[in-house]
């Protein structure tokens, strides 16, 4: 089969590449990919701004059918519609795994990241990172579950957002505006959401229909002030940093209230980031890092989506087969794109 691989450390080096069919061991599951999405760490991939471990096959955010079990697989069938837990490689046996934390174990070595990934027409898994896709989900949707995972461990699980707090999401890529969805899901509002120019043509609109309250383009208005006026100049009870952008997150202590709190989730792509320190401090901010997402994360997001109170659909704005895979990092790149779908020629 062929998958898209990055070949190499630098940036650039991704092409498609021939490599052997994978057949499943004990315990794994042969997956046929139906769909995957790119991500805004493949894109961080392709920059070299990001860690991984080539050579490998690109791609963790997808859907598929099983098409192949080996031994001791019990729980799954085949022609099952699956989706991926993203954990490939931690240990099972550290205090972090124990706890259901894996997401986090010194060991991981994430799927197209540190393993073969899904941008190809089949991916091997462990059958213990695997969910069942709910029906009435297509598999298009089902592919944002990953990315749907990460708005849930940033939104919920870290920053605890309750219902009536006002939440301001600072970047209205894919995270972003999931974000945004399952803030809504869980009682905030207001809701503001900020972006920049690149923006304005596609991704601040799908804020403003997805129901976003408030919609800043930082080109045309000044968004402290923004913030100040819908929350009655406090700030805002939880601010959300989904862009990556070091400009916005030099503003996150003038956003956020008293005692809010402040949860960085977009990756930088550089090693340090200016931060007015001492504006949180006398903020009394809690500061947080969301990272990836946990077991508990998929089950709610896998929720949520069944429920309709997360849309993934609205996000898919491009498909293209995965020979053109090109185009499609092109313009998630350049922002033409919400969400951008590869899709193999096999695929069911
Ligand atoms: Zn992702
Ligand atoms: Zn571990």
């Amino acid at each position: 089969m062929r998958g898209v691989m990055k070949v190499g450390r630098g940036v650039g080096l991704v092409e498609l590449r021939e490599i052997p069919d994978p057949t499943p061991g004990p315990g794994q599951v042969l997956i046929r990919v139906s769909a995957a999405a790119i991500c805004g760490t493949d894109l961080h991939i392709y920059h070299d701004e990001h860690p991984y471990w080539p050579p490998l096959v690109l791609g963790h955010e997808f859907a598929g059918t099983i098409a192949a079990m080996g031994e001791e697989v019990k729980e799954y069938v085949l022609g099952d519609r699956v989706v991926s837990e993203t954990s490939t490689g931690s240990c099972g046996v550290c205090s972090l795994c124990q706890s259901g934390n894996r997401h986090i174990c010194a060991d991981k070595r994430a799927l197209g990241i540190g393993r073969d990934g899904a941008f190809a027409p089949y991916v091997l898994l462990p059958a213990a990172l695997l969910h069942r896709i709910p029906n009435g989900l297509t598999v298009q949707e089902a592919a944002l579950c990953e990315p749907t995972a990460i708005a849930v461990h940033a939104v919920v699980e870290r920053a605890r957002v309750q219902p009536g707090e006002s939440v301001v999401i600072l970047g209205p890529g894919p995270i972003g505006l999931l974000c945004l969805q399952v803030a809504r899901a869980s009682g905030a509002r207001p809701i503001v959401v900020s972006g920049t120019a690149a923006s304005g043509a596609i991704r601040l609109p799908a804020a403003r229909a997805l129901g976003a309250d408030v919609v800043v383009n930082i080109a045309e208005d000044n968004l402290v002030d923004q913030v100040m006026a819908v929350t009655d100049g406090l700030g805002a009870d939880v601010v959300i940093e989904a862009s990556g952008a070091p400009a916005a997150i030099a503003l996150l202590p003038r956003l956020v209230r008293r005692l809010g709190r402040i949860c960085q989730v977009g990756v930088v792509g550089r090693p340090t980031v200016d931060f007015p320190w001492d504006l949180a401090l006398f903020k009394g901010a809690e500061v947080q890092f969301s990272f990836s997402s946990r077991h508990t994360s998929w089950l709610t997001a896998l929720r949520l989506l069944a429920a309709r109170q997360v849309l993934a659909k609205p996000l898919l704005t491009v498909e293209v087969p995965l020979e053109r895979w090109h185009e499609a990092f092109e313009a998630q790149d350049r922002g033409r794109a919400v969400k951008a779908l590869l899709i193999p020629a096999d695929s069911g």
